[in-house]
C-alpha cells in the first residue's frame, strides 16, 4: 500500500535523526552549520525562519504591529529590528510579548521543515535553546558551539558594528555559557582559529551518520529512505 503524505511524514518524524545546534550569539554556530551542510546534513535554522516571519509581508508582522504599534514596522512592512532591540532588550515584559508571538510560529515552521527533510539527518539550529520552547523533544542530541565570552563579544562587535554595551545586552538575555554546556551532548570548541572547526565537524558528522542510521534501523522497515 502506498504511504499517504501524512503517514510518510509521521514515519519521518519518528525516525529522522535531529541534532540540536545551539550556542550564544557570535559563538560560531552559522560557521559550524555551513561545514555540516557541506557534508550533507540538512539545516533547519530557526533564526532564518524568524527572519522570514518578520520580513515584508511576513506572517508574524500583523500580530507584532498589533501589539507594538506602527513604529515596529518599517515602511516596507518588515520588522524594524533596531527599534525592537531598543524596546525588547530593556524590558522583559515587552520581550515576553514578542517571544509569545514569534516562538510558536517559529516552532510550527521548524516542525514543517523537519517533516520535509530529505537527507541523512537534520541540524536544527536554535540559538536560544532552553528548557522552554519545546524543541528538545524533537532533538536526539544537543551540540553546543562554545567560545569564551571575550571572543564572543569581539566577534559580534566586528560583525555587526554594535557597541560593546549593545552586544552585552543581547548576551545578558541569552542562556549563560554554563547553562548551555550543561545541556550539551557534544561540544565544538571555537575558541581558536576558524580552521580548527573543520576537523571537529568532520568527526561529529561521521558520528551523527552512524547514530542516524541506527535510529532508522531501530524504527524498522518501511521508512521512505530504506
Ligand atoms: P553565530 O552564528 O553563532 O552568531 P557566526 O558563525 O556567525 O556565529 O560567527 C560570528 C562571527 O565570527 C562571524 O563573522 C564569523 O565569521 C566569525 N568567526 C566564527 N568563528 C571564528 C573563529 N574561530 N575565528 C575568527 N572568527 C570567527
Amino acid at each position: 500500500m502506498e504511504a499517504t503524505d501524512a503517514t510518510t511524514s509521521a514515519t519521518r518524524r519518528g525516525s529522522l535523526f535531529v541534532v540540536g545546534l545551539t550556542g550564544g550569539i557570535g559563538s560560531g554556530k552559522s560557521t559550524a552549520a555551513r561545514l555540516f551542510v557541506q557534508h550533507g546534513a540538512v539545516q533547519v535554522d530557526t533564526d532564518a525562519l524568524a527572519h522570514q516571519l518578520t520580513a515584508p509581508g511576513g506572517a508574524a508582522m500583523p500580530a507584532i504591529v498589533d501589539a507594538f504599534g506602527p513604529l515596529s514596522a518599517r515602511p516596507d512592512g518588515a520588522l524594524d529590528r533596531a527599534w525592537m532591540r531598543e524596546q525588547a532588550f530593556g524590558d522583559p515584559s515587552r520581550r515576553a510579548t514578542l517571544e509569545g508571538i514569534l516562538h510558536p510560529m517559529i516552532r510550527a515552521a521548524a516542525d514543517a521543515e523537519l517533516d520535509r527533510v530529505d537527507g541523512p539527518y537534520a541540524l536544527l539550529a536554535v540559538p536560544l535553546l532552553s528548557e522552554r520552547g519545546g524543541y528538545r523533544e524533537r532533538m536526539d542530541r544537543i551540540l553546543v558551539v562554545d567560545c569564551s565570552l571575550d571572543r564572543q563579544i569581539a566577534r559580534v562587535m566586528q560583525r555587526s558594528g554594535l557597541t560593546r554595551e549593545q552586544v552585552m545586552a543581547v548576551i545578558a538575555v541569552q542562556p549563560t555559557r554554563a547553562q548551555r554546556l550543561a545541556m550539551a551532548d557534544d561540544v565544538i570548541d571555537n575558541d581558536g582559529e576558524e580552521f580548527a572547526l573543520a576537523p571537529q565537524v568532520e568527526i561529529l558528522h561521521q558520528k551523527y551518520l552512524r547514530l542516524a542510521q541506527a535510529k532508522r534501523t531501530a524504527a524498522g522497515p518501511g521508512h521512505p529512505d530504506d
